[in-house]
């Protein structure tokens, strides 16, 4: 795939319709983790700098359609404006005479935010003809149309994909920058090659363990769904959060692991308590041996010692999904142990998606830590699928 870059278009006194992933998370109105706006400023800073003026698209959340106040950019245009230094106009509307007025009167190194594009039921539509005339009326706003929100690309939205059918365009520096380390994944990784995954749910992972399976060296499996491994091993999981639709395939993929001869590394022991609560008293127990009225919430220390054992010994690591509920401290100790190894790794590490990404800065490691920390979770793991995402086949060339 061919996708151009941001220096073929030639922005200079231009106006650029510039698709952000500002998808950051909010705590009473107070952003707690920044860094999808960080991740943002590269290309704005560059745009700006070539003497464009800039109109922002991005949503926050998902509104599905309706103005919910909490779900407003109005945050996001006030940080954002802290981190570039300078003004910030936001518009409440997204489309309509004020904003075609705001943009005509914009010059070169004005930045224009509009509100959550998701207020706009037409950019998620299923239909076709509604997203685009969405797009026909964002792409009116500017000459150029670029994509950098990452966090975005697996979806056909209007302002994702419909919209670079009309302009001409190319990929931010960011969409550029995480499609380079996804290559670097999936097209011939230099070995050893360990996968980690986590997290609550395990149908979001199943395609990407299908996918990679034959791919990797080891592949570990801790947080949420892990229960559903070890209730497909016949396990007591007491509590524990256990998806039971996916057990034959899970049980089916621990067939293929082992006939391929790849490690499906599953916890031996596991911290329980009684109930989903920070001050929950924590148990550790044997991975065989979980109490039937209590739930497991983060992996053991033995487990954590053994999983960063194999990530260090790895010259390509992929993390998605914390080990444990790491929002409790109390169970914050097996994600903390994985990300304090992919920081050992001597190699190429990747901390992939916003839930995984929030872990590690709450945790209190700093990005420079890691090789590469994804801005898009489910983008990054539809990709590691093996699925064809719309927001950068649309850029193709
Ligand atoms: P995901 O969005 O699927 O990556 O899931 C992230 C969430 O999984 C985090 O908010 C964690 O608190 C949660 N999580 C991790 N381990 C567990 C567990 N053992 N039980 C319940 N939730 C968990």
């Amino acid at each position: 795939m061919n996708i151009p870059t941001l220096e073929t278009l030639d922005v200079r006194g231009k106006r650029v319709l510039l698709r952000c992933d500002l998808n950051v998370p909010l705590k009473e109105g107070n952003i707690t983790d920044d860094g999808r706006i960080r991740a943002s400023l590269p290309t704005i800073k560059y745009l700006l700098e070539s003497g464009a003026s800039i109109v922002i698209v991005a949503h926050l959340g998902r509104p599905k359609g309706e103005r919910k106040p909490e779900l407003s950019l109005a945050p996001i245009a006030q940080r954002l404006g802290e981190l570039l230094g300078r003004e910030i106009i936001f518009s409440s509307e997204i489309v309509g005479a004020s904003v075609t007025e705001k943009v005509e009167a914009m010059t070169p190194g004005a930045v224009l935010l509009l509100e959550n594009i998701r207020y706009e039921a037409a950019e998620t539509s299923k239909v076709e003809s509604e997203r685009e005339d969405l797009a026909r009326k964002l792409a009116s706003y500017a000459d150029f149309f670029v994509s950098d929100g990452f966090g975005a690309v697996h979806r056909k939205h209007a302002s994702v994909y419909d919209v670079a059918k009309l302009l001409p365009h190319a990929a931010g520096f960011l969409v550029a920058a995480e499609v380079e380390v996804l290559k670097k994944l999936t097209q011939e990784p230099v070995r050893p090659y360990g996968v980690v995954l986590g997290g609550a749910k395990v149908s979001d992972k199943i395609g990407v363990i299908s996918n990679l399976l034959e791919k990797v060296n080891v592949l570990a499996i801790g947080g949420g769904m892990v229960f559903t491994f070890l209730a497909a091993q016949g396990k007591e999981i007491g509590t524990s959060l256990v998806e039971t639709d996916s057990i034959p395939t899970v049980l089916e993929l621990l067939k293929r692991a082992n006939e391929i001869g790849v490690e499906i590394l599953l916890p031996t022991d596991i911290v329980v308590a009684p109930a989903f609560a920070a001050d929950a008293t924590p148990t550790l127990v044997s991975a065989d041996q979980i109490p039937h009225d209590q739930m497991g919430l983060d992996i053991g220390p033995v487990s954590a010692a053994a999983f960063a054992g194999e990530i260090e010994k790895c010259k390509t690591v992929f993390w998605n999904g914390p080990m444990g509920v790491f929002e409790f401290p109390n169970f914050a100790a097996g994600t903390r142990a994985v990300a304090a190894a992919l920081t050992h790794v001597d190699g190429i590490s990747v901390v992939g998606g916003g839930d995984s990404a929030a872990a590690v800065r709450k945790l209190g490691f700093a990005d420079s830590e890691f090789g590469y920390i994804s801005t898009g979770g489910g983008a990054s793991l539809e990709y590691l699928e093996g699925k064809e995402l719309p927001g950068l086949l649309v850029l193709a060339i």
